[in-house]
Protein backbone atom coordinates (compact mmCIF):
# COMPACT_ATOMS: atom_id res chain seq x y z
CA UNK A 1 0.00 0.00 0.00
CA UNK A 2 1.17 3.28 -0.58
CA UNK A 3 2.37 5.77 2.33
CA UNK A 4 0.83 8.84 2.62
CA UNK A 5 2.39 12.02 1.80
CA UNK A 6 3.05 13.91 5.50
CA UNK A 7 2.81 17.92 5.54
CA UNK A 8 2.72 20.05 8.89
CA UNK A 9 0.86 23.39 8.81
CA UNK A 10 0.80 26.20 11.39
CA UNK A 11 -3.31 26.60 11.77
CA UNK A 12 -7.07 26.30 12.35
CA UNK A 13 -8.18 22.84 11.70
CA UNK A 14 -11.58 24.08 11.25
CA UNK A 15 -10.12 25.86 8.20
CA UNK A 16 -8.68 23.08 5.99
CA UNK A 17 -10.14 22.44 3.14
CA UNK A 18 -9.43 18.49 3.64
CA UNK A 19 -11.55 15.67 2.76
CA UNK A 20 -11.66 14.85 6.43
CA UNK A 21 -10.64 16.70 9.64
CA UNK A 22 -9.80 14.81 13.18
CA UNK A 23 -11.82 15.61 16.04
CA UNK A 24 -9.71 15.99 19.15
CA UNK A 25 -12.72 14.88 21.28
CA UNK A 26 -13.90 13.76 24.17
CA UNK A 27 -16.04 10.50 25.10
CA UNK A 28 -19.26 12.05 25.54
CA UNK A 29 -19.04 12.95 21.71
CA UNK A 30 -21.04 16.17 23.63
CA UNK A 31 -18.37 18.68 22.73
CA UNK A 32 -16.15 20.07 24.89
CA UNK A 33 -13.20 22.90 24.91
CA UNK A 34 -10.05 23.11 22.77
CA UNK A 35 -10.30 22.01 19.23
CA UNK A 36 -13.24 20.16 20.22
CA UNK A 37 -14.94 23.18 21.01
CA UNK A 38 -13.68 24.50 18.11
CA UNK A 39 -14.80 22.70 15.64
CA UNK A 40 -18.55 22.49 16.84
CA UNK A 41 -18.71 26.02 16.80
CA UNK A 42 -17.03 27.08 13.32
CA UNK A 43 -19.20 23.36 11.74
CA UNK A 44 -22.70 24.35 13.75
CA UNK A 45 -25.47 22.32 15.52
CA UNK A 46 -25.38 19.45 12.86
CA UNK A 47 -22.50 17.92 13.70
CA UNK A 48 -23.61 18.00 17.39
CA UNK A 49 -26.93 16.55 16.38
CA UNK A 50 -25.04 13.31 14.46
CA UNK A 51 -22.92 13.08 17.82
CA UNK A 52 -26.30 12.75 19.51
CA UNK A 53 -27.34 10.52 16.89
CA UNK A 54 -24.48 8.02 17.94
CA UNK A 55 -24.91 8.42 21.28
CA UNK A 56 -28.55 7.03 21.04
CA UNK A 57 -27.02 4.09 18.82
CA UNK A 58 -23.66 2.57 18.68
CA UNK A 59 -22.30 4.40 21.41
CA UNK A 60 -24.55 4.63 23.98
CA UNK A 61 -21.95 4.50 26.87
CA UNK A 62 -19.78 7.17 24.49
CA UNK A 63 -16.51 6.55 22.55
CA UNK A 64 -13.90 4.58 23.93
CA UNK A 65 -10.52 6.30 23.98
CA UNK A 66 -8.16 5.86 21.20
CA UNK A 67 -11.25 4.84 18.79
CA UNK A 68 -12.52 7.05 16.14
CA UNK A 69 -16.01 7.43 14.34
CA UNK A 70 -17.06 10.09 11.64
CA UNK A 71 -19.98 12.25 11.17
CA UNK A 72 -20.73 15.47 8.98
CA UNK A 73 -18.73 18.26 8.81
CA UNK A 74 -21.62 20.72 8.92
CA UNK A 75 -20.45 24.21 7.51
CA UNK A 76 -16.97 23.16 7.62
CA UNK A 77 -15.33 23.39 4.39
CA UNK A 78 -14.20 19.57 5.03
CA UNK A 79 -16.68 16.85 4.38
CA UNK A 80 -16.09 14.72 7.07
CA UNK A 81 -15.49 15.37 10.75
CA UNK A 82 -14.09 11.97 11.82
CA UNK A 83 -14.37 11.80 16.19
CA UNK A 84 -11.41 10.19 17.69
CA UNK A 85 -10.69 10.31 21.94
CA UNK A 86 -7.37 10.85 22.99
CA UNK A 87 -5.93 9.17 26.28
CA UNK A 88 -5.30 11.35 28.99
CA UNK A 89 -1.46 11.70 30.08
CA UNK A 90 -0.15 10.11 32.70
CA UNK A 91 3.21 9.62 34.51
CA UNK A 92 2.53 6.62 35.81
CA UNK A 93 1.47 4.30 32.75
CA UNK A 94 2.48 4.43 29.39
CA UNK A 95 -0.48 5.23 27.36
CA UNK A 96 1.12 5.83 24.13
CA UNK A 97 -0.58 2.72 22.30
CA UNK A 98 -3.44 4.13 22.61
CA UNK A 99 -2.53 7.59 21.28
CA UNK A 100 -0.93 5.48 18.32
CA UNK A 101 -4.40 4.03 17.68
CA UNK A 102 -5.97 7.23 17.57
CA UNK A 103 -4.18 8.01 14.78
CA UNK A 104 -4.46 4.36 12.79
CA UNK A 105 -8.25 4.05 13.90
CA UNK A 106 -8.99 7.50 12.35
CA UNK A 107 -6.81 6.94 9.34
CA UNK A 108 -8.80 3.36 9.09
CA UNK A 109 -12.38 5.57 9.27
CA UNK A 110 -11.09 7.90 6.82
CA UNK A 111 -10.71 4.60 4.41
CA UNK A 112 -13.85 3.86 4.65
CA UNK A 113 -15.13 6.95 4.20
CA UNK A 114 -12.77 7.58 0.89
CA UNK A 115 -11.31 10.12 2.17
CA UNK A 116 -7.82 11.10 0.66
CA UNK A 117 -6.90 13.96 2.55
CA UNK A 118 -7.13 14.25 6.25
CA UNK A 119 -6.13 16.39 8.48
CA UNK A 120 -4.76 15.78 12.37
CA UNK A 121 -4.11 18.02 15.30
CA UNK A 122 -2.18 17.40 17.99
CA UNK A 123 -4.40 14.82 20.15
CA UNK A 124 -3.88 14.84 23.73
CA UNK A 125 -1.89 17.94 23.81
CA UNK A 126 -4.10 20.06 25.32
CA UNK A 127 -6.25 19.58 28.67
CA UNK A 128 -5.36 16.42 28.38
CA UNK A 129 -1.27 17.10 28.82
CA UNK A 130 0.18 15.20 26.80
CA UNK A 131 4.07 16.69 26.12
CA UNK A 132 4.08 18.23 22.70
CA UNK A 133 7.21 16.98 21.41
CA UNK A 134 6.41 12.64 22.93
CA UNK A 135 2.72 13.26 21.15
CA UNK A 136 4.73 14.52 18.15
CA UNK A 137 6.83 11.85 17.81
CA UNK A 138 4.31 9.32 18.04
CA UNK A 139 1.39 10.71 15.72
CA UNK A 140 4.69 11.08 13.25
CA UNK A 141 5.54 7.18 13.37
CA UNK A 142 2.06 5.71 13.42
CA UNK A 143 1.15 8.04 10.06
CA UNK A 144 4.17 6.83 8.97
CA UNK A 145 3.62 2.86 9.74
CA UNK A 146 -0.04 2.65 8.76
CA UNK A 147 -1.66 0.96 5.82
CA UNK A 148 -3.98 3.05 4.09
CA UNK A 149 -5.37 4.74 1.08
CA UNK A 150 -5.04 8.11 2.63
CA UNK A 151 -2.85 10.42 0.43
CA UNK A 152 -2.08 13.26 2.47
CA UNK A 153 -1.93 13.49 6.00
CA UNK A 154 -1.80 16.71 7.58
CA UNK A 155 -0.46 18.01 11.04
CA UNK A 156 -2.51 21.42 11.51
CA UNK A 157 -0.86 22.92 14.55
CA UNK A 158 -2.33 26.36 16.38
CA UNK A 159 0.79 27.88 17.40
CA UNK A 160 3.60 28.78 16.51
CA UNK A 161 6.18 26.32 19.21
CA UNK A 162 4.01 23.38 18.29
CA UNK A 163 4.51 24.07 14.77
CA UNK A 164 7.99 23.97 14.94
CA UNK A 165 8.25 20.59 17.43
CA UNK A 166 5.92 18.68 14.52
CA UNK A 167 8.38 19.78 11.90
CA UNK A 168 11.16 18.73 13.97
CA UNK A 169 9.39 15.00 14.35
CA UNK A 170 8.85 15.16 10.38
CA UNK A 171 12.47 15.68 9.90
CA UNK A 172 13.79 12.97 12.53
CA UNK A 173 14.00 9.20 11.07
CA UNK A 174 11.45 7.02 12.76
CA UNK A 175 13.25 5.01 15.14
CA UNK A 176 13.01 0.78 14.92
CA UNK A 177 10.47 -0.13 17.58
P1 LIG B 1 -7.05 17.13 24.15
O1 LIG B 1 -8.23 17.07 25.09
O2 LIG B 1 -6.96 15.90 23.26
O3 LIG B 1 -5.78 17.47 24.85
P2 LIG B 1 -7.37 19.86 23.13
O4 LIG B 1 -8.44 20.31 22.21
O5 LIG B 1 -7.38 20.42 24.51
O6 LIG B 1 -7.43 18.26 23.11
O7 LIG B 1 -5.97 20.19 22.49
C1 LIG B 1 -5.38 19.49 21.44
C2 LIG B 1 -4.48 20.43 20.65
O8 LIG B 1 -5.27 21.17 19.72
C3 LIG B 1 -3.73 21.47 21.49
O9 LIG B 1 -2.36 21.46 21.10
C4 LIG B 1 -4.40 22.78 21.11
O10 LIG B 1 -3.50 23.88 21.14
C5 LIG B 1 -4.83 22.52 19.68
N1 LIG B 1 -5.93 23.34 19.15
C6 LIG B 1 -6.88 24.04 19.80
N2 LIG B 1 -7.70 24.65 18.92
C7 LIG B 1 -7.26 24.32 17.68
C8 LIG B 1 -7.68 24.64 16.34
N3 LIG B 1 -8.72 25.40 16.10
N4 LIG B 1 -6.97 24.09 15.31
C9 LIG B 1 -5.91 23.29 15.52
N5 LIG B 1 -5.47 22.96 16.74
C10 LIG B 1 -6.14 23.46 17.82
Amino acid sequence: MPKPRITVVRGDITKQDTDAIVNAANSSLLGGGGVDGAIHRAGGPEILEACRALRASHYGRGLPTGQAVATTAGRLPARWVIHTVGPVYSRNEDRSALLAACHTNSLKVADTLGAKTVAFPAISTGIFGWPMADAARIAVATVRAAATEVEEVRFVLFDESAYQVFAQALTSPTPPP
